[in-house]
């Protein structure tokens, strides 16, 4: 299994898209970083790696670049993340507009999947 993923992340505040960056530990997915530089208007990383397991968010994670958010979410519309701060119950997507009750786990203390 890769060790290394990259996923595309949505800031809710600030509307722009960055490259989250997560490490396999060998139990789950670890949210590391978030770029702090927004990809170019429309862009977006190619491809899309299968990450199944667990997901969370590593110890030292600074948080959403754009706005400080703790932690994440995985928009069921579009399927990409988006910053999340813990305890929040809406989400709207910055990237599909998609609005939804938080909900569920990704099987994870901290990451939430939205349906
Ligand atoms: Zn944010
Ligand atoms: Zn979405």
């Amino acid at each position: 299994m890769a060790e290394s993923a990259w996923l595309n992340f949505h800031c809710e505040t600030d509307k722009r898209t960055r490259v989250a960056a997560f490490q396999h530990t060998g139990k789950e997915w670890q949210l590391t970083e978030v770029s702090a530089e927004p990809l170019p208007e429309g862009g977006a990383i190619p491809g899309r790696v299968a990450m199944n397991g667990q997901f969370g968010v590593a110890r030292g994670y600074a948080g959403c670049p754009g706005c400080g958010a703790g932690s994440y979410v995985h928009c069921g519309g579009c399927g990409e993340l988006g910053c999340w701060r813990p305890g929040a119950k809406h989400y709207t997507c910055a990237n599909c507009g998609n609005r939804s009750r938080v909900a569920g786990r990704m099987s994870s203390a901290d990451a939430m999947d939205v349906a």
